[in-house]
């Protein structure tokens, strides 16, 4: 026997034998009460069973070989130590069994508190208490409820209506009004309940209630809150929980007694001080379940000077320990303070930020550390306008939190009436079905957007992000009827001009208007808040750990931005230069008319004369840009989509021709749209006539783009400026096609620029795989190489991206087969890989070639820290994400192994 226990696999640990860095085996909860245990804190004995033996249980359905003689022998040392015995009917040894994670799920899986009472323990329980029968008879009517409910799924209700009823009779609502017969009768009560539902009695046998706790606590991994919990927070759902067997001390052991959780500092705003609830004669759930008001930590002081003062002087010890802010619980039993549980607490953004630059202050962190305590999704949200939750509006509708912030205006529905509005000042709201390329205007000039159909990836969706715009999308129980100028919901009739109020984080929308609060640190990123003045220990914060991040990376960040404004704002935000021009919206709006005679074009003259008429357009649109970009490189992406977007959409055109023909109107240049869109419709048009296809069988389209470039960074520089353009040619999939347009941009360059100074790069996209595969070959022809990781995502995977992520996302995400959409953050193995082949083989061509990644990819945390390791110069994203690149940047460049930042 004893030989057979020593090849054991050992399952279960006394808290002598761990400490904080055994999360996986012990759980969160486990691992830091060891550590306490090991530090000298007065922690009550106890043991916990491995996250191993949980996952052997939940493979195979029953205790793993040797579990149960490891607990017993624990269990005996346990009874040794405390000169107890569970279940003695003298002087019974009660025990907590607790779950506890490697990760904390708060509240989604139990705990059972007074494991060993019974029908005859009960009684010496109140007898070693001093013959106070109110707590024993308490303290076992808690079993039988936490018991019932958690092990045996009793409905949680039954025994909380019994204790109401219990009350009622006493006519109380207080629980500390019920005496001692009162409970007894309650535990009656409570045991025809448990057989009601279960068909049995109440154990009576103490082992046999810890055995049956202890497989609940296993089976709690598997329970559907957990499950759905794991899911939303990414926690893999194979790492099962550890059970934590507790000894138990007493909160409830009259007015002397207590129990109470405390932060080190205020999760909500990081800032220094006491924090802290406490509940006297009461037992652990009590504080937190409301039941009784809680008093502040700091009444602890005039209730229990020497414990107040013990909890203090720990609380900075596990500060000084931790380095960091930490959450706690612990009891006081007549006087003596037991801990009972500790980890590093859970923190709002702000304190995040707040609570990492004093804990550099104070000498216990670096600024590398620092860097690594916060992360660019709380940054991010940070930059967002709020609410002021303060006032009470009740939402009138609820959509998808499209793209975060808070927004009020007034509504209109049609961007041209956005744009009127919003130069005279006023906020708009702008509403529609849904938006399109030509909205783009009304866009920037809203405040925000509001849609009653599309996801997260609708268009209104992802171009408001890309501008940091708030937006809820898909709010379908709003009626829109663009043409009336209205829109109805919940029996209202909303109409232009009225205000309403749209959160993009909750995706809720109000009717009127709700204050908003803008962000200060989008305040001092623009340049309007001074940090050394500011008395915002936030923006200090921010500031002093952004200029790390700035020293530390080694990734430069740019920004895309089509327009003077946006690029002036990126600038601002810290913007290195600019990453990815657009040119498309160039051709939209009041352009519309020279594009449709340059794609209508008969005959050469046509053509020409309609590309002629758009250089200047061009021209200017350049020159603004490198104007703001003065120094900085712009990468101007030469058009990308097929043309039949500048074109109406077919069904439309076909019925206004049809309508204007029955009147007899005449239609000639109508129908001769109508013929060429028509003639360009595709059936893939992700796939078709787009990009350097495009340039290659249009003659005149790219050279004119050029042209426009060059003669803009002429004019920039003979103004005194330095214009750095990059010119990049989307799309291509072979270095012949790069070959091609390049010969004839060179000509026109040379002609252009002549003595001026100018120097322009050439270089390409990598969006195609075959262009990823052929790197090597590209880069003889490429001064640069941009990732457009979009597109690749896109063929790389064989999705087109508008029709994957509303039709099969959902299922994939749910079976696994990816954690997070390849299009939110880069799929390192498969896109990836082509994007290090491309890297590596590209310098390997040509060792100065510049690389760089532009699309929404720049802008997520994770992917910046790939992007990082493969050794890109920079990444470009949204004017708004920049900041957020910029930290991420920073904090993969002081990566070190093993940090755990959850
Ligand atoms: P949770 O993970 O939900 O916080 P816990 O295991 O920490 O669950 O336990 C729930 C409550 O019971 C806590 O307030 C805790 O402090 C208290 N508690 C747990 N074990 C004991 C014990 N041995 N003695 C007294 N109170 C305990
Ligand atoms: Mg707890
Ligand atoms: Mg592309």
């Amino acid at each position: 026997m004893a030989a057979q226990e020593t090849v054991d696999h050992k399952y279960v640990y006394d808290f002598a034998e761990g400490n904080k860095d055994l999360k996986d085996l012990l759980g969160g909860k486990g691992a830091n009460l060891a550590e306490m245990t090991n530090l000298g804190l007065p922690v009550p004995p106890g043991f916990t069973i491995t996250t191993e033996a949980c996952q052997a249980y939940l493979a195979t359905g029953r205790e793993p070989d040797g579990l149960a003689g490891q607990i017993e022998a624990h269990l005996e040392s346990l009874e040794r130590g405390m000169g107890r015995r569970l279940g003695d009917p003298h002087d019974p040894l009660l025990v907590s069994v607790r779950s506890g994670a490697k990760f904390s799920m708060p509240g989604m899986m139990e705990t059972v508190l007074n494991v060993g009472l019974n029908d005859r323990s009960v009684v010496g329980l109140a007898a070693q208490a001093g013959g106070n029968e109110r707590f024993a008879w308490d303290s076992y009517r808690r079993l039988i409820q936490m018991f019932g409910k958690t092990v045996c799924e009793v409905p949680g209700e039954e025994f909380e209506h019994a204790l109401d009823e219990a009350k009622r009779v006493r006519g109380t609502t207080s629980d500390l009004d019920l005496d001692a017969d009162d409970l007894r009768g309650l535990v009656d009560a409570y045991k025809k309940i448990f057989l009601k539902h279960t068909g049995r009695d109440f154990p009576q046998e103490p082992r046999e209630q810890l055995d049956l706790a202890i497989r609940a606590v296993f089976e709690s991994w598997n329970a559907e809150r957990a499950v759905l919990y794991r899911r939303q927070e990414r926690i893999p759902a194979d790492l099962g929980t550890a059970v934590n067997v507790v000894a138990m001390v007493f909160g409830n052991l009259g007015p002397d007694s207590g129990t109470g959780v405390a932060f080190t500092r205020d999760p909500a705003s990081g800032a220094q001080g006491i924090y802290g609830d406490y509940l006297a004669n009461a037992q652990g759930e009590d504080v937190v379940a409301g039941i009784r008001n809680t008093v502040p930590l700091q009444d602890l002081e005039r209730l229990d000077k020497r414990s107040y003062d013990e909890l203090l002087a720990i609380m900075a010890r596990l500060e000084g320990h931790y380095r960091d802010l930490c959450d706690i619980e612990f009891t006081i039993e007549r006087g003596k303070l037991w801990m009972l549980q500790t980890r590093v607490g859970k923190r709002t953004a702000a304190a995040a930020f707040v609570i990492a630059g004093q804990l550099v202050d104070e000498g216990l962190i670096d600024l590398d550390e620092a860097l690594h305590r916060v992360n660019g999704a709380q940054l991010a949200q940070l930059m967002f306008p709020r609410f002021q939750l303060d006032h009470d509006f009740e939402p009138v509708a609820k959509g998808v939190g499209a793209s975060p912030g808070a927004a009020s205006g007034k509504v209109v529905f049609t961007s041209a009436r956005a744009v009127e509005l919003a130069a005279e000042g006023e906020a708009v709201i702008l509403v529609r079905r849904e938006t399109n390329p030509d909205d783009l205007n009304g866009m920037i000039a809203a405040k925000g957007i509001l849609t009653s159909r599309g996801g997260k990836t609708s268009h209104a969706a992802v171009v408001a992000r890309g501008m940091g715009k708030t937006c809820v999308s898909g709010a379908d129980e709003i009626d829109v009827n663009v043409p009336a100028k209205r829109f109805s919901v919940a029996g209202q009739t909303v109409t232009e001009g009225d205000v309403v109020s749209i959160d993009g984080t909750t995706g809720k929308v109000y009717l009127g208007e709700v204050p908003v609060t803008p962000s200060e640190v989008v305040r001092y990123f623009e340049g309007t808040l001074d940090p050394d003045e500011a008395d915002d220990a936030l923006v200090r914060a921010v500031h002093r750990i952004m200029t790390h991040a700035d020293a530390a990376r080694r990734l430069a960040v740019r920004a895309n931005a089509d327009t003077g404004a946006d690029a002036a704002r990126a600038r601002r935000f810290g913007a290195q230069g600019i990453g990815l021009c657009r040119t498309e919206h160039m051709f939209l709006g009041d352009r519309r008319e020279l594009v449709e005679r340059l794609i209508l074009a008969r005959t050469d003259t046509e053509r020409s004369d309609a590309l002629a008429a758009l250089l200047p357009l061009q021209r200017d649109d350049f020159v603004e840009i490198f104007r703001e970009m003065d120094g900085l490189p712009v990468t101007v992406r030469l058009i990308d989509p097929p043309l039949h977007e500048f074109l109406p959409p077919l069904e439309q055109l076909a019925v206004d021709v049809a309508v204007a023909q029955e009147r007899g109107e005449d239609v000639a240049k109508e129908e001769a749209l109508l013929a060429a869109v028509r003639r360009m419709h595709e059936e893939n048009p992700m796939l078709g006539l787009r990009g350097v296809r495009l340039g290659l069988v249009i003659p005149g389209l790219f050279a004119m783009q050029v042209r426009a470039i060059a003669e803009a960074a002429v004019r920039v520089t003979r103004e005194g400026g330095s214009a750095c353009p990059e010119i990049m040619v989307p799309l291509v999939g072979a270095v012949q096609e790069l070959e091609t347009v390049r010969a004839e941009a060179e000509k026109i360059i040379a002609e252009v620029v002549g003595d001026s100074g100018v120097e322009v790069l050439i270089g390409t996209m990598i969006e195609v795989p075959r262009a990823a595969l052929t790197a090597g070959q590209i880069a003889e022809a490429a001064q640069f190489f941009s990732f457009g990781t979009n597109d690749l995502t896109q063929m790389g995977w064989g999705f087109s991206r508008d029709d994957v992520e509303g039709a099969f996302f959902w299922r994939y995400l749910e079976l696994g087969i990816f954690g997070i959409s390849p299009f939110e953050s880069i799929d390192r193995d498969g896109v990836g890989r082509l994007v290090r082949i491309a890297a590596e083989e590209g310098r390997a061509a040509r060792p100065e070639l510049k690389l760089g990644v532009c699309g929404e990819h720049g802008g997520d945390p994770e992917s910046v820290h790939f992007f990082h390791s493969v050794g890109l110069d920079y990444v470009s994203c949204s004017p708004f994400r920049v900041p957020v690149a910029r930290l991420e940047a920073g904090r993969a460049a002081v990566e070190t192994v093993g940090s755990d930042s959850r």
